[in-house]
Order: structure tokens, then C-alpha cells, then sequence
């Protein structure tokens, strides 16, 4: 049998010399993550039990970059409208011939979606991702950030009855630092109790738009007794000109996170915050925070990188940019109990990442979480 003999009866197969064309491709999942405990804060539209989040699979060329869409009814987004904005571009992102176009990819879909900010959180922490891991460095690494300036996180305790509030403060009053959700009618007596239950933590607040201006001006007065350092968004945000009064009055610093979203937020929070509290999934994901953090140091305002209740994925991608800030908020997966993922490392608010390539997170299946959770 000569070899035209061996092409024809199939033993030697030809494959075309065609060069297969590079694209990228994306699929998502929506994910249910159960909160450890309830999660009550002053904005009864971000608490709950359960939150409906998106994970994104951004592949190419073999390698898969993930992201997360965590949204939040008061933004306008919910996991509906996450699943719906990616089915609109997955036309578009799926033209796409290389991952390195990030920038303009972006900014069209900030032009296709006006608002759709989590969901936009999602592709671009997927391209992150899937940059770092073609280069085989951690995306820290490709933003040229370093580890060792990462600020320790805080841990939060939600709104609860007095019973359930000395039981989580109990629970981690050897962590360093804890922020302590207030905006309800017994705000004194929580703080007090956290401060008898962790007496060497240092405390944050944040009332969550829960106070209206004297009324703030008077709970302030009392928290800095209590040691605490700073207060997140007392006033709604809407009360600009409440904002400006109770800044020139507060004897303690205040940080907008509600009433600063995105960047074009930034100019509205000078002579009213100290700081801001910048979300990936509130302005857009990492490139859109950067921005953000430049703008903010412009204007003298510290910065916090802060969290939905996120899987790994979310804040692990936010903990890769966190050299840059002053203070971190990063505990979205540990108030879960069903986090799919494996990512940065939460011990009692240190955050560790990995050396891995891109954000350094794996997924396992819900099944795993709830062995090891069990
Ligand atoms: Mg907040």
C-alpha cells in the first residue's frame, strides 16, 4: 500500500494547513450565594439571606478568564438584568480576535450599556484575568503593584438583636479591625457591645444612608468616644447640602460610598467626604477604579476598596488593586457560607493572594462548598 493508498482508506489523515482563527469566547452562571448570617444593614433593599450573583467565563485560545457581576437593586441591577446585559454582548465580545483590545472593548461597552456596571465588572475582571494568566503573572504583578502594601481589611457585623450581635463580635474579637453596620434605633447600645466584646478592635461605622444630618451630628459626637475612626455614609444620597453641613461639623472623618458610585461621582464629594469607597462592581470593575483612585488622590480624599457579598472571584480581583488605597473592606466571601470559589486568603482581615497566574482563583462545584461547609 503506497501512501495515496493509506490517505484514502483513512489511516493518514491530512489536516489543512488553515491557520485557525483566535476569538474570544464567553458563557456565564449565575451563582446563589447563602449569607453566613442574615445580612441587615439601614438599606433594607441590599439585605437578605440570599444573593443572586454572575460568574463569567471569558476563554481564549484555551485559557479561561473568570469575573463576577455582584449587583444591587439600589444600583439598578439585579442577577436578571446582569444575564440580559451579557447576552446583549456577547455578539460583540465574541469578534473580538485578542484579549489585549481591553481598553476599547471596555469603552464601547460603556457605550453600548449606559449603566449595566456590575455586569461590566464581570468582563473586564475576566480580561484581567485571562491577560495575567497568558503572561503567567499575577495581575498585581502586571499593574506593576506589590503585595506587602496591601492595608488590612475590616469585618463586618450587620444590623442584628442584641443577643446575635455579642455572638459575632465574640466570634471575632481577636480580628483587628471591624465595621459595624448602624442606621437603626439601637445604634449605641450595638457599639457598646462590640466594644465590650472586642475591646482591642479598632471600629468603623457605617450607617448605610440611616441618619438624617443633627441626627448624625449627634451619633458622631457619641462614636468617637468609642474609638471609632471613621463614619461610611451617614446621610442618603440625596441630602447633598446635609452632606456639606454635617462635613463641616463632624469631629470625626466621613467617607461617601453610596453617594459616590463612579468617577464623575468624585468632584460632588469634596467639602462633603474625607474619603470614598470605591466597588468593582459599583463604577465597572478594576480599570474604571483606577481611574478613581487617580481622581480621588487629586482631591486629597482617602480611598477604601470596598465589596458586595461577593464570591472569591469579586474580591480577590478587588485585593489585586488594593497596594494602591488606604483601606480595605474585602469580606464579601466571608459572609457567605457557599462560596464556589477558591481565591485570596481572609485570615482575621489579613488578605493574602497567591502568586497564580491572572487573579489566582479556581472554581469548585457548589456540591464541594457544601461538603466543606457542612
Ligand atoms: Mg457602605
Amino acid at each position: 500500500m503506497d501512501f495515496d493508498d493509506l490517505v484514502k482508506t483513512g489511516t493518514v489523515k491530512f489536516s489543512l494547513n488553515v491557520k485557525k482563527e483566535k476569538k474570544l469566547k464567553l458563557r456565564y452562571e449565575p451563582v446563589e450565594l447563602k449569607a453566613r448570617y442574615t445580612f441587615n444593614i439601614a438599606n433594607q433593599d441590599v439585605a437578605g439571606d440570599i444573593f443572586r450573583n454572575v460568574v463569567v467565563h471569558l476563554e481564549y485560545d484555551g485559557i479561561t478568564g473568570c469575573g463576577e457581576a455582584a449587583p444591587f437593586e439600589i444600583y439598578g441591577e439585579n442577577q436578571r438584568t446582569v444575564m440580559a446585559a451579557l447576552d446583549t454582548i456577547t455578539p460583540c465580545i465574541e469578534k473580538m480576535k485578542t484579549p489585549w483590545e481591553a481598553e476599547s472593548l471596555m469603552e464601547y461597552l460603556d457605550r453600548k450599556l449606559e449603566r449595566n456596571f456590575a455586569a461590566k465588572a464581570a468582563i473586564d475582571m475576566a480580561l484581567f484575568d485571562l491577560q495575567g494568566k497568558i503572561c503567567d503573572l499575577p495581575v498585581y504583578r502586571l499593574l506593576g503593584l506589590s503585595v506587602e502594601k496591601i492595608p488590612m481589611s475590616t469585618y463586618t457585623i450587620g444590623i442584628d438583636s442584641e443577643e446575635v450581635i455579642r455572638e459575632k463580635a465574640n466570634q471575632v474579637a481577636d480580628y483587628p479591625l471591624l465595621k459595624i453596620k448602624v442606621g437603626g434605633p439601637e445604634d449605641i447600645k450595638t457599639i457598646k457591645i462590640v466594644r465590650s466584646e472586642a475591646p482591642q478592635a479598632r471600629l468603623r461605622v457605617d450607617a448605610n444612608c440611616g441618619w438624617q444630618p443633627r441626627q448624625a451630628l449627634k451619633m458622631i459626637e457619641q462614636l468617637v468616644e468609642f474609638g471609632v475612626e471613621f463614619i461610611e455614609q451617614p446621610l442618603p444620597a440625596e441630602n447633598k447640602e446635609g452632606a456639606r453641613w454635617l462635613y463641616e461639623r463632624s469631629p470625626l472623618p466621613l467617607m461617601a460610598d453610596e453617594s459616590c458610585e463612579r468617577l464623575e461621582d468624585i468632584p460632588e464629594c469634596i467639602g462633603r467626604f474625607d474619603a470614598i469607597n470605591i466597588k468593582l462592581a459599583k463604577c465597572g470593575g478594576i480599570r474604571h477604579a483606577l481611574k478613581m483612585i487617580g481622581c480621588a488622590r487629586a482631591h486629597q480624599l482617602n480611598v477604601m476598596l470596598g465589596c458586595m457579598v461577593e464570591t472569591s472571584i469579586g474580591v480577590t480581583a478587588a485585593a489585586h488593586i488594593a497596594p494602591l488605597v488606604d483601606y480595605i473592606d474585602l469580606d464579601g466571601s466571608e459572609l457567605t457560607s457557599n462560596d464556589p470559589c477558591h481565591g485570596m486568603t481572609f485570615d482575621k482581615g489579613k488578605i493574602i493572594l497567591s502568586d497564580k497566574p491572572g487573579l489566582g482563583v479556581e472554581m469548585r462545584s457548589f456540591q464541594e462548598v457544601e461538603c466543606v461547609e457542612s
